[in-house]
């Protein structure tokens, strides 16, 4: 589970491989002095023959053929809410960033330094007495102020101070580029404010939602009891918090409107926002959080915006007070004393995900580090654990994807020459990132103390705001890194067409340097078509060569793009999760969309690779095309607790692994042919109910 740092004020534009998890990558033990990798024990996790079960016909379920043994055997622990080949390089990543981090903690670096701000950063972390003894302490200063506030001005006043501070809690506000204008970064505000993962959780009858509601309102009393209001008061309080947010709920779009750009995108000048919301003046937030007054910004889900302006007219102070008072205890739990921190965890670990345990102590410390300055760590991470040649070769299969991608646009059926033209433009201008970043970030302002791993979150989140909100009427910097190098995943960003792999997810089974063609191009190869692809599914196709949201098609292109994207929102739509739980085709349409596309590109650059006269190497007893579709399985091999599993079928973007294991494979002829399916069989769609898209 991921501490609940509240960092909502980003407005992120950029589609990831796969939802939250954690990084990290191959260790090559004792290239750094000091760094002592020999506790590294998470197994590197392979495609293994012997994994394959052949009661199970690959053609009638190919997630169970491949990886059912391998999921039988590995159920998710106890501390964990997911298990599988992310969560392995994960904890393999993890274990590194701890090695490092102890190195820094226990090392002489000379205060200033990256290394000594990772180690201090650590060292409070880890230092329990310290936790304990200062109790609420570090936020009782924003409680006090929280107390005495009267007036909807009062609060009006508290919130621009607040987010000027980087713990903004009510609305969504951070810098990005102009989706019209790719060159520039403007100022985005959207919607926000919730403590639960979605509005249906606040609107909708159903008994599981109904009971975490009635939870949620016990976790807001604790977490106000624990913090040193009086329990007849926290329980009046939790209701109204509960009512507070589901007022912000009502007013909030669902999840599967959000990906549209137009949903997100609003330029308003800000005497039109603030005529929009006259009991909160923009003219005064902007003043307040120190960026210069825009000529305009985007104003999103002014809906949403016009009821926060009702509320601060027709809302008591009190309720006003309630909800701020939770969510600043709430948001900083995480790092105050244990009975917060086990309330914090007991309400969205183990009630809403289904996590059994906590993680060990230095795992959520550095969950934190990496939330607080995960790009610095990545810094020491990449000198012990990213080995130069692998950027070399993963560039050479860019190069392949690319080009493999480029002959299928050439040659597609169903588009017209003029959208072609503009789609291969498109093409032209990807551009990739591997690794880490070839400029790394300026920690220079942030100070970092030994002592209060409280004072630490708040100064990073404050450093951290203020270095976006810098960003603000700037042309776009286009070296920046928007995942850090330990990061177990990977993505594209439509304002930029770029895409980007960060260091630890280069390793196997995606990535591995000693395995033959067809892992790799299954793998990694499949990861990098479908990033590429991003640039061109349902919301990602909106935005042109230069990242600008325009639209580049005729209407008929846009019709034919439009019937086969139904089909494959079908197509998931069918596949049933848990009892009476369905995959959403909408919501998970974009990633659908890449994964088929990605997965087809990588099958012809491996073709395309292998040439005229290719000879295959038939190992163990399999041909390159199986090898090729067991490890895009391998990759998708995971495990849910049914908690997280029913959070993710309303909040992820991306479907549950099994599903994305046999859902690209069964509309490709490659993969009937591989495995000698014949019509019929489950892994086989065919006619009107086949998807061809890129
Ligand atoms: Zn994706």
């Amino acid at each position: 589970m991921k501490h609940r740092v509240r960092a909502a004020l980003s407005v992120a534009i950029l589609v990831a491989l796969a939802g939250c998890s954690s990084g990290e990558q191959a260790a090559a033990p004792g290239a750094t002095p000091g760094i002592d990798l020999s506790a590294i024990t998470a197994p590197v996790n392979r495609l293994q023959a012997a994994d394959l079960d052949p009661s199970v016909p690959a053609c009638r379920d190919f997630n169970a053929h491949v990886n059912g043994k391998w999921l039988a055997a590995n159920p998710v622990p106890a501390d964990r809410t997911t298990w599988g080949s992310f969560e392995l390089l994960g904890e393999r990543s993890l274990q590194i960033q701890h090695a490092i981090a102890k190195a820094a903690m226990t090392g002489d670096a000379p205060a200033g330094t990256v290394e000594r701000k990772v180690g201090d950063f650590f060292a409070a972390g880890m230092d329990e007495a310290a936790i304990e003894a200062a109790g609420v302490a570090p936020i009782a200063p924003i409680l006090a102020q929280i107390d005495a506030l009267a007036s909807g001005e009062d609060i009006a006043a508290f919130l621009r101070q607040a987010y000027a501070q980087g713990r903004g809690m009510l609305f969504g506000f951070g810098a990005n580029a102009d989706f019209k204008n790719s060159e520039m970064v403007i100022a985005y505000a959207g919607q926000g404010g919730l403590s639960l993962p979605e509005r249906a959780y606040y609107l909708e009858d159903r008994e599981d939602y109904q009971r975490i509601r009635a939870a949620f309102v016990e976790h807001v009393a604790k977490t106000l009891e624990l913090a040193g209001v009086d329990p007849e008061s926290a329980a009046a309080q939790a209701r109204q918090v509960l009512a507070f947010e589901t007022r912000l709920a009502q007013a909030s779009l669902p999840r599967v409107e959000l990906r549209d750009p137009a949903k997100r995108y609003n330029p308003v000048s800000l005497a039109e926002a603030d005529a929009l919301t006259p009991n909160f003046s923009w003219t005064a937030f902007f003043d307040a959080i120190g960026v210069a007054q825009p000529e305009m910004f985007s104003l999103a889900m002014p809906g949403f915006f016009q009821e926060i302006n009702a509320m601060l007219a027709d809302t008591p102070a009190a309720d006003w007070q309630a909800y701020l008072r939770f969510r600043t205890i709430d948001a900083a739990a995480p790092y105050l004393t244990s009975a917060l921190e086990a309330q914090n965890f007991a309400f969205y670990g183990r009630t809403l995900r289904g996590q059994q345990q906590m993680q060990e102590r230095w795992k959520r410390v550095l969950n934190s580090l990496n939330g607080a300055m995960g790009e610095a760590l990545g810094q020491l991470y990449v000198q012990v654990a990213f080995p130069p040649e692998s950027k070399a070769k993963m560039e050479k299969l860019v190069g392949n994807l690319s080009e493999a991608l480029r002959h299928r646009l050439e040659n597609l059926e169903w588009m017209g020459e003029e959208t072609k033209a503009k789609a291969l433009e498109k093409w032209s201008t990807f551009t990739p990132k591997i690794g880490y970043p070839e400029q790394w970030r300026d920690w220079s302002g942030l100070q970092v103390s030994a002592d209060s791993y409280a004072g630490n979150a708040l100064a990073a989140a404050a450093f951290n705001y203020r270095y976006m909100l810098d960003k603000i009427g700037k042309p776009v910097d286009r070296k920046e890194w928007f995942m850090s190098p330990q990061t177990v995943n990977a993505y594209y960003n439509s304002t930029r067409n770029e895409i980007v792999f960060p260091a630890a997810i280069l390793q196997p089974p995606f990535f591995d340097p000693e395995a033959d063609d067809a892992l790799n191009y299954g793998g990694i190869g499949a990861v990098i078509g479908h990033e590429m692809i991003h640039g061109y599914d349902d919301q990602g196709s909106k935005f042109d060569a230069a990242g600008n949201f325009e639209n580049w098609w005729t209407d008929e292109d846009r019709a034919a793009f439009e019937s086969r994207t139904a089909i494959l929102v079908e197509q998931f739509n069918g596949y049933e999760a848990l009892p009476g739980l369905f995959v959403n085709g909408r919501l998970t349409l974009g990633e659908n969309i890449a994964d088929l596309g990605g997965l087809t590109v990588a099958y012809d650059a491996m073709r395309r690779a292998q040439g005229e006269g290719f000879v295959d190497p038939m190992i163990e007893g399999f041909t390159q095309s199986q090898r090729f579709f067991m490890n895009w399985a391998t990759v998708w091999r995971r495990n849910f607790t049914e908690a997280e599993l029913k959070v993710r079928l309303n909040t992820d973007s991306h479907a549950p692994a099994n599903f994305r294991a046999i859902g690209a494979p069964s509309n490709m002829p490659a993969f009937a042919e591989a495995f000698g399916c014949e019509s019929g069989d489950p892994m086989v769609r065919e006619g009107d109910a086949r998807v061809v898209i890129w």
